[in-house]
């Protein structure tokens, strides 16, 4: 699984039990990386103050060191002790946190807690995410300092929502996995950045813009005029990518191809659905799940393509179909 070259690190798999989660803080507390589940997809976690912790991140990802990192915490106050929260940040934090909403706000240079610079890629700003899903805080209320923490795959392939995907990305190169089942949402935190005032979004997600301007009454700029002054890879082109080429808004699927259905999969057709009842939030959940069988099928039944039925850009429509894009991308 892992390169010759690379040594082999012994990964523990541990149950998502009390002990379990004790284990994973202790891992966490001493330098270690560990894998576990959030609401979104599952996290690659280290220590976000230790640079050495943070830099096996980027060896284990294959990470490329200008993506930074998003920074998790137990709770908002935390967060205030790295981060400057404006009055739209305290808004929007009050009404989504914990949740999957990820802030981009400028650095508290006062601080009382120094996030490694490695984790930030030199950046002025620190992304903050405060995680809802059990595990995931009951780790963070275990250990010592805020942790960094990308989706845990090998970068530019598929994010893992399953135990079984982790690992397969992740065994042998990290610390620790930790079994919490299939992840709820499925889909990356929505990142919205806040600077004089206005929100613009970074990346969609099941949070949408205009649940964030409802709240805080500004109509965020689109991410496409935002893409020119973003540095960071996360909003390349090209991610998220199953090995198995893949085809888009698909309504009739050639001989060859699988086929990633919206709806019922037709009658006497190869592949998978997202949702039986075109639900935009259960598809978002199957997604990368559903990608991940479908590229182990096309390489037993030599499918020379996935193609994916349209899905509408509605709710979590619009994060999936920029999922989508990305994945379909050839870079
Ligand atoms: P992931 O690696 O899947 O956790 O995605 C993290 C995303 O957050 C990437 O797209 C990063 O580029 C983005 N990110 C992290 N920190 C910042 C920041 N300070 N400003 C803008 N984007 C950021
Ligand atoms: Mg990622």
């Amino acid at each position: 699984m892992s390169s010759k070259k690379e040594p082999h690190i012994s990964t523990e798999i541990l149950p998502s039990s009390k002990e379990g989660l004790f284990r994973a803080a202790q891992i966490l507390n001493n330098g270690g990386l560990v894998a576990f589940p959030t609401e979104t997809v599952y996290g690659l976690g280290a220590d976000a103050t230790n640079s050495g912790a943070i830099e096996r991140i980027y060896k284990a990802k294959g990470r490329p060191h200008n993506n930074p990192l998003i920074i998790h915490a137990y709770d908002t106050n935390v967060a205030k002790h790295f981060a400057k929260m404006d009055k739209q940040a305290a808004i929007l934090a009050k009404s989504f946190w914990p949740g999957p909403l990820t802030l981009v706000l400028k650095q508290n240079t006062k601080v009382s807690i120094r996030i490694s610079d490695r984790a930030l890629s030199r950046l002025q700003t620190v992304a903050i995410r405060i995680p809802i899903h059990p595990v995931a805080r009951r780790i963070l209320s275990l250990c010592n300092n805020p942790i960094a923490a990308p989706s845990a795959n090998i970068s530019g392939k598929l994010s893992t929502t399953r135990f079984e995907d982790v690992l397969g990305n992740m065994f042998g190169k990290i610390d620790a996995i930790v079994d919490g089942g299939p992840c709820p949402i499925g889909l990356e935190s929505t990142i919205a950045k806040i600077e004089d005032g206005i929100f613009s979004i970074l990346r969609p997600g099941t949070i949408t813009e205009e649940e964030i301007a409802s709240k805080i009454g500004k109509k965020g700029h689109t991410r496409k005029i935002l893409e020119k002054k973003i540095t960071s890879p996360g909003q390349l082109k090209s991610h998220y990518r199953p090995e198995t080429p893949i085809r888009l808004n698909i309504t009739d699927p050639r001989d060859d191809e699988l086929l990633l259905a919206f709806g019922p999969l037709p009658n006497g057709i190869k592949g998978l659905t997202l949702s039986e009842i075109s639900d935009p939030d259960e598809a978002a959940m199957n997604l990368y799940s559903a990608l991940a069988d479908l590229d182990n099928l096309a390489k037993v039944t030599k499918s020379t393509s996935i193609a994916i039925h349209p899905i509408p850009r509605q709710g979590a429509g619009i994060a999936i179909n920029d999922r989508l894009q990305r994945a379909a991308h050839k870079s």
